[in-house]
């Protein structure tokens, strides 16, 4: 599960659209003769939460068709999320070709937390790329996938899509209180298994270095999952890749808008602001508390909306508004 072996790269590369050699990030024509150099907006979207339901995971058409109307006018979208690369072909981007992708149109998706990226047009996903430096060791992944079949599989999953993470999902017919809790017992063994593989690990504020007092990895509960996954990896990863990813277009966005549910995803306007790129952030789910931070966080109630508008409502709002501003 850690890698992606040659069957994989072989798929991805059998798909690659035309005008993508040997996997590179060359960009096809038909995008860049259509692309602004300096669009006045970038969007870098957290995926579960503002984008996808926390709830069914599954995207509104109405969000699929803003994103569309927004990059066919030349604004980057860059999705940043913790999913698979196979999560966002088949919860983002095979919605966005049904519904009429203009073939002018590069979309990028930074998934694993920057671990892995592809990027894709009307006629399919480029290369899948790969930083395995990030990925965690293959025998700890299948240690997991065993104890998560034998001691867990009443109340979650082994993510079977991810290539450098290792991620263990609450089943949508589950509970979420009653996964929480037997997400604790989960977490405690995994930092178990971490320790007898001799991987130095933290969870939360719980530190359990490794023999050489280093720790490489850490164990990260969400709302509906556990990941594990090298302490490298992080939404400011995925900011860094997406300025790449658009320097190598020529693109230089004017600002950044960023959307999350999570403090974690503040990581990604914190990137941004401290490599002097404007930035505005969006928090989905603002019930922790909004931090305070040198650069404005937006969310819902600045739309005028209530309290109860949150994930992708609050979400899709935010993406009307865009396209009301930049489109009329
Ligand atoms: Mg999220």
């Amino acid at each position: 599960m850690a890698n992606t072996g040659p069957a994989a790269q072989s798929t991805a590369h059998a798909k690659m659209p035309a005008g993508w050699e040997n996997g590179a990030m060359t960009t096809p024509e038909t995008s860049a003769s259509h692309s602004p150099s300096t669009p006045a907006l970038a969007l870098l979207l957290d995926v579960d939460g503002p984008v996808a339901s926390p709830v069914t995971r599954a995207v509104q058409p109405e969000i699929i068709a803003d994103l569309l109307a927004l990059a066919e006018a030349g604004i980057p979208v860059i999705f940043n999320t913790g999913r698979s690369a196979a999560f966002i072909r088949e919860q983002v981007m095979e919605p966005m070709i049904a519904a009429g992708m203009p073939s002018s149109i590069l979309i990028h998706a930074i998934c694993e937390k920057g671990a892995v990226w592809f990027s894709y047009t009307s006629t399919g996903p480029g290369a899948v790329h790969v930083d395995h430096d990030l990925a965690i060791p293959s025998a700890f992944g299948d240690d997991i996938r065993r104890l998560v079949a034998e001691d867990y599989a009443s109340h979650m999953f082994f993510d079977e899509t991810k290539l450098a993470m290792v991620s263990v999902e609450q089943h949508i017919s589950v509970d979420n209180s009653d996964y929480r809790a037997e997400q604790q017992l989960f977490d405690a063994d995994a930092m178990d298994l971490m320790g007898r593989h001799g991987l130095g690990v933290v969870r939360l504020d719980h530190h359990a270095p490794d023999s050489d007092d280093r720790i490489d990895y850490r164990v990260d509960p969400t709302i509906i999952s556990t990941d594990i996954e090298s302490v490298r990896l992080g939404k400011d990863l995925g900011a860094s890749r997406a300025v790449e990813l658009l320097a190598a277009q020529g693109v230089t966005p004017q600002a950044w808008r960023t959307v999350g549910d999570s403090r974690t995803d503040y990581a990604m306007a914190d990137w941004l602001h401290h490599n002097d790129h404007p930035v505005k952030h969006i928090d989905v789910r603002p019930a922790d508390g909004v931090p305070v931070k040198p650069y404005e966080v937006l969310t819902a109630a600045d739309l005028g909306l209530g309290d109860d508008i949150i994930h992708d409502d609050a979400g899709a709002a935010f993406l009307r508004s865009w396209r009301r501003a930049l489109l009329g």
